[in-house]
């Protein structure tokens, strides 16, 4: 089992549920902005969620951020080892540095701070940082990550997360793997510079699927080019899917000649109403009534098209015809019943 890190009322590793993780895309200095966004992850299920430190005024921010959002807030720092001192002092429930980067005393220095506050620090590697480059890139990736645990345990320092990334799915779970076999600290799982929509979704789902089912990685965060909400929308439907995490699951059709009503559009009114749910449902959305019912029999609740509007189902039985308006008010009145009857 992986070694345990807090990282403020957020486990990581140790048999703990994996987080789901984000970044702002927010100057972390303009507090209003950075709290509204965080507010909007948190909504969507950010567990964790990290700040970019650029000066002492990002770092400074931190308390004022965290008096007002309740999810952990880690501070990324790239060079200044005294950015890294500062975000801890303001509260920074985790530091992510690269103490390769830092002068041995000035990393003393962080370490000390860190120990004293109980602030957890990660490390790692991605293909930006790398000094050294051969022919195999993932192990360049994997033992630069692990160099960078050695100079912290150098100095005594063990509340380590480390994470290896590459815009490489195959790159990325090699490096992770290689890591796994080496060290027992939790290991935060990502694909970096993914892209954007469904190129990034792909390469995560790939990489960060791999490794959870091979029980490699403890924190994922899908890292997608946009608003980052769809991030954290991502990294929980790829824990929904893999059984570690319950939640909504919208399953659709493909659609075909027979559908009656806009499938697509219906699934998204669904998925947009009811992500909050996090209970283990399965809601289908089925184009027609002909082949539809049996397609969604796995289903705990589903819709039909019909001509004139749907039918609704619980479990493979028919309940109600409606007309499309009515659709999602009675969908939530066949949820609250079902979470009730689980409940
Ligand atoms: S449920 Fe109906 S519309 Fe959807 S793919 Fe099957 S037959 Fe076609």
């Amino acid at each position: 089992m992986k070694r345990a890190v807090r990282v403020g009322r957020v486990t990581i590793g140790g048999g703990a549920p994996i987080s789901v993780q984000s970044m702002t895309t927010t100057k972390t200095s303009n507090v209003e902005c950075t709290v509204s966004q965080i507010k909007q992850l948190e909504e969507a299920g950010c567990e964790i969620v990290r700040v970019a430190v650029q000066d002492e005024e990002d770092a400074r921010a931190i308390g004022k951020i965290k008096e007002r959002v309740s999810i952990p807030v880690v501070a990324d720092i790239q060079f200044d080892y005294r950015l890294a001192i500062l975000s801890v002092e303001n509260g920074a429930d985790k530091i992510r540095i690269n103490p390769g980067n830092m002068n041995k005393e000035r990393l003393k220095d962080v370490v000390r701070v860190a120990k004293e506050h109980g602030v957890p620090i990660r490390v790692g590697a991605n293909v930006g940082s790398l000094k050294q480059r051969t022919s195999e890139r993932w192990r360049d990736l994997a033992e630069s990550a692990l160099e960078e645990v050695r100079i912290l345990e150098r100095e005594g320092f063990y509340d380590i997360v480390v994470s290896v990334k590459s815009s490489n799915v195959l790159e990325t779970i090699r490096a992770n793997e290689y890591i796994a076999e080496r060290v027992d600290y939790p290991i935060h799982l990502g694909v970096t510079e993914a892209g954007v929509a469904e190129t990034a979704v792909v390469k995560s789902s790939i990489a960060i699927g791999y490794l959870l089912l091979k029980r490699i990685g403890d924190t994922i965060r899908v890292s997608m080019a946009g608003d980052p909400v769809r991030e954290v929308i991502v990294g929980k439907k790829i824990l929904i899917s893999l059984g570690l995490r319950e939640g909504l699951e919208v399953i659709a059709c493909p659609t075909c000649g027979r559908a009656e009503i806009d499938v697509e559009e219906l699934a998204r009114k669904v998925e947009n109403t009811l992500f909050h749910i996090n209970r283990s449902l399965k809601v289908a959305v089925l184009g027609c009534i002909v082949n539809g019912i049996g397609e969604g029999k796995d289903a705990d609740l589903g819709v039909a098209g019909l001509k004139d509007g749907v039918v609704i189902f619980v479990k493979g039985e028919i309940k109600e015809r409606v007309p499309k308006r009515k659709v999602i008010d009675r969908l939530k009145f066949y949820i609250d019943q079902l979470l009730k009857e689980v409940e």
